[in-house]
């Protein structure tokens, strides 16, 4: 069994910044994240909004040099983003997937969020094969192709703008007239002329038995369906978070699955601490993840010194 002061789950931007702030205050610590850590900024392509850059930074770009950061700094990173957390009581006994167990003094939850999908009929199957969350991973198999974004935040409307480069059409079916992305990314959908709206629209089916042929949209308001032919769904309806393996644990919940916190990123178990979007019921953004990351290493490290 392998001892630490500090175990970091998640390797997004709150489990580096935890991992920057807890290494440096004298804290042995190890974070785990998965084969491509980093989180849902990978799947990012500009950031304009997080401070310390005048020009926008890709999400890949800004993973790899928190990573980078946190290594030479001495953080040691595990590919595992299985780990489990055994115990009720400080040192926690941690098992990855391999089987490997860790002693941790304390314990970081950073394991961030993922996809929401819509359950509409056809969604499921045709995942992989024309329906995807990630528009930047998926987007270069949808050249020259028609495409449909679904939603209407940030990142429906950074992926219908991502797919307009490549793809002659793109529709964004969003379920009413208002949005949630800002300003400035509107204007600029709004000012592309090969993006669509379809609003007050809801996909109420996803057509295509070896591959996406076309999504079923129903309007909310008159019930009318259309079938609009297409290669690709990109469903962009938000996140859920990542911690429905904590079920069942002694860390407790809100009913929509965040990890309840306090102003310190503490949990209701001493020793185990938060971060991040698991945590975020709103502002769920690279910069708030990365300041609640900070704020769990501080009081982390804080707790293990305490503890020695
Ligand atoms: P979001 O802001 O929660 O937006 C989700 C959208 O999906 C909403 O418009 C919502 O509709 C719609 N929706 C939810 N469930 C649906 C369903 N079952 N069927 C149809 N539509 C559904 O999520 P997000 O766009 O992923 O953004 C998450 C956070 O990350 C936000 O804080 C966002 O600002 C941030 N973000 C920032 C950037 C950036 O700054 N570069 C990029 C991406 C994301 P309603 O509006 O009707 O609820």
């Amino acid at each position: 069994m392998r001892e630490t002061d500090l175990m970091i789950i998640g390797a997004g931007p709150a489990g580096c910044s935890a991992a920057i702030y807890a290494v440096r205050s004298g804290v042995k610590t190890l974070m785990a994240g998965g084969a491509m850590p980093g989180g849902q900024l990978l799947q990012t392509n500009d950031l304009e909004n997080y401070a310390g850059f005048e020009n926008p930074v890709g999400g890949f770009e800004l993973m790899s040099a928190m990573h980078k950061q946190c290594k030479r700094l001495g953080v040691e990173i595990l590919t595992d983003e299985n780990v489990k957390i055994e115990g009720e009581q400080s040192p926690f006994l941690l098992t990855a997937s391999n089987g490997e167990q860790y002693k941790a003094a304390a314990v970081i939850i950073a394991a961030g969020a993922s996809a929401r999908w819509l359950g509409a009929p056809g969604e499921e199957k045709l995942k992989g094969h024309g329906v995807s969350a990630c528009a930047t991973c998926d987007g270069f198999f949808f050249r020259g192709k028609e495409v449909v974004v679904v939603g209407g935040g940030n990142t429906a409307f950074e992926d219908a703008l991502f797919l307009s480069q490549f793809c002659p059409k793109v529709t964004l079916v969003h379920r009413r007239e208002g949005f949630r992305a800002d300003a400035v990314t509107i204007e600029k959908v709004k000012n592309t002329p090969n993006i669509f709206m379809m609003l007050n629209c809801v996909v109420e089916e996803v057509l295509g038995e070896e591959k996406v042929t076309a999504a079923v949209l129903r309007n909310v308001q008159t019930q009318e369906k259309t079938t609009l032919p297409c290669d690709g769904i990109f469903v962009a309806v938000g996140a859920v978070p990542q911690t429905a393996w904590l079920k069942g644990s002694a860390v407790e919940l809100t009913e929509s699955g965040l990890i309840k916190v306090d102003t310190h990123q503490r949990t209701n178990i001493d020793g185990i601490f938060a971060a991040g979007d698991c945590t975020e019921p709103e502002f769920r953004q690279a910069i708030v993840a990365a300041d609640s990351g900070a704020k769990a290493g501080i009081a982390a490290a804080s707790f293990v010194n305490l503890h020695r």
